[in-house]
């Protein structure tokens, strides 16, 4: 691997850990943070939890689990040229959608619905909550005690009044400040990977088509080269070759445009990275593009009315069991119950319980709860 730019995040200075421990042994204070992700509870969930498409809907969609292995895989591979961090990318990278609740979007925009008078619901602070507080399996501590880089990477957006809550690890929004290189980077990971695995379950889908795309024009672009290369594929193939024809095309586009950043900026370390305008980033053209893209995914994908029904259905279920748990708690778990007497907030406690559900738990909760039919416990 090639040393690390002088801008990049190194973990042996990082600011540290809520909790102080040992420096780990043979391995670095951020694959540490990687491995204790990997092996959280909250991370084996997103196998089962749904951005578009429902769990339940075909074996071949992404899942959160296979999304936030493609965030990783793309941003360890603009880190690597870059000189950045790869183990604070790649922690980041998996850890970055801990928090979001079943049903992608939906689901949270329900739970937000819901808890409006309690401080709202956001999948981002929600993921810090996570590895900060939620995941029980350690004996020195709650959550998964991660760096501060990890952390603040994870934290992506924030609004002033959270922010003020959050002590350190708020304080860059308050002060308009950026979050390191690493995860600027793992952000825009997130975006190249989502856009484009969009195209390419929207498509197996059915709900949209090749013909619709080919107005799209970086998908009519790589299109054309991919058929032009091979004249004879059709089909999930063709598809393939245009997708990553677009992925490659971001990720170098994202590469050159953020080299060039830097070397304008030249920033001596991290801290001076961190306080200057963002650094990783799209060309204008690239960025025009994917507006392109993400406008058509939108109308012709998102709003569809079929994503529609499913995402009512998704707020239906949310905000019943939300509002069940909470005029009776005693229909809660027994763990998250004892939460409840010891003090903790009925509210945040039930919200805490429905974001961590996969969608299927979700369901199966509903039915428990709601089904005038036998169903076993
Ligand atoms: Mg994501």
């Amino acid at each position: 691997m090639a040393e690390l730019a002088p801008y990049a995040a190194n973990p042996q200075s990082s600011r540290g850990r809520l909790v102080p421990e040992d420096r780990p042994e043979g391995r670095t204070e951020f694959q540490r943070d990687r491995d204790r992700i990997i092996h959280s509870s909250a991370f084996r969930r997103l196998e089962y939890k749904t951005q578009v498409f429902v769990n339940h809907e075909g074996d071949l969609f992404r899942t959160r689990l296979t999304h936030s292995i493609e965030v990783a895989q793309i941003g360890r591979s603009i880190a690597r040229n870059l000189r950045l961090n790869e183990d604070l990318v790649e922690a980041i990278s998996l850890a970055h959608d801990l928090g979001h609740t079943p049903f992608g979007h939906a689901g949270q925009d329900a739970l937000n619905e819901c808890m409006q008078s309690h401080g709202g619901f956001e999948h981002n602070l929600q993921s810090l909550r996570v590895v900060d507080l939620l995941e029980e399996r350690y004996g020195a501590f709650d959550g998964l005690n991660l760096s501060f880089e990890t952390r603040e990477g994870i934290l992506k957006h924030c609004s002033a009044k959270n922010a003020a809550l959050l002590g350190e690890i708020g304080a860059r929004f308050l002060q308009k400040r950026q979050p390191g290189l690493e995860a600027q980077l793992a952000n825009l990971a997130d975006e190249i990977a989502y856009n484009n695995h969009d195209v390419d379950d929207g498509l197996r889908s059915g709900l949209i088509t090749l013909d619709q795309l080919s107005s799209v024009s970086i998908f009519a672009k790589h299109f054309e080269t991919a058929k032009a290369a091979y004249p004879e594929i059709m089909g999930r193939r063709l598809i393939h070759e245009t997708v990553r024809r677009m992925i490659n095309s971001q990720v170098i586009d994202l590469t050159q445009q953020s080299l060039g950043n830097i070397r304008a900026a030249l920033p001596k370390d991290i801290d001076e990275a961190r306080a200057l305008p963002p650094l990783i980033g799209f060309s204008p053209e690239m960025r025009e593009a994917q507006h392109e893209l993400k406008q058509f995914l939108r109308t012709h994908l998102y709003q569809h009315y079929k994503v529609t029904r499913m995402s009512a259905k998704a707020r239906r279920i949310v905000s019943d069991l939300f509002h069940a748990f909470t005029r009776d708690s005693r229909l809660l778990p027994a763990q998250f119950q004892e939460k409840a007497e010891k003090g903790d907030d009925i509210m945040r406690v039930t919200a805490d319980y429905i974001a961590g559900m996969t969608d299927r738990y979700a369901i199966r909760e509903h039915r428990r709860l709601f089904a005038v039919e036998e169903i076993p416990f």
